[in-house]
């Protein structure tokens, strides 16, 4: 079981801020921002290079949620949504993911 199933199966804890039959939400452990939400389905799918047309659905709503929470988190000045895929990028969990980070301006190129 990767980490974010543990967390669905509430075997380890996490701040879950909001949940449904195909994703759920939680507070990032190690936040690189005042507000660092971790939005992940259900389904597990290893990254986003992985994921295939059957997933179209899930990947949409994984987007407009991170948009549903950045309203419901006051987000009201901006926030970045953000998938890590792979080593290149920094990917340390291999059970795909979207960042939700805002609360503070953040600069661009990332490092
Ligand atoms: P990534 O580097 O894109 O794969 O992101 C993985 C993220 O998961 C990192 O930001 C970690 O801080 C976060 N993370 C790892 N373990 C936990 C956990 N138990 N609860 C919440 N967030 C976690």
């Amino acid at each position: 079981m990767t980490i974010f199933e543990k967390i669905a199966a509430r075997e380890i804890p996490a701040k879950i801020i909001w949940e449904d039959d195909d994703a759920i939400a939680f507070h990032d452990v190690n936040p690189q921002a005042p507000v660092h939400v971790l939005i992940v389905p259900k389904k597990i799918i290893p990254r986003l290079a992985e994921a295939t047309k059957s997933d179209a659905a899930i990947l949409g709503k994984l987007l407009l949620t991170a948009a549903e929470l950045a309203k419901k988190l006051e987000l009201t000045n901006g926030y970045r949504v953000v998938i890590n895929n792979g080593p290149d990028a920094g990917e340390s969990v291999p059970h795909l993911h979207v960042h939700l980070l805002g609360k503070r301006a953040l600069a661009w190129p990332p490092g």
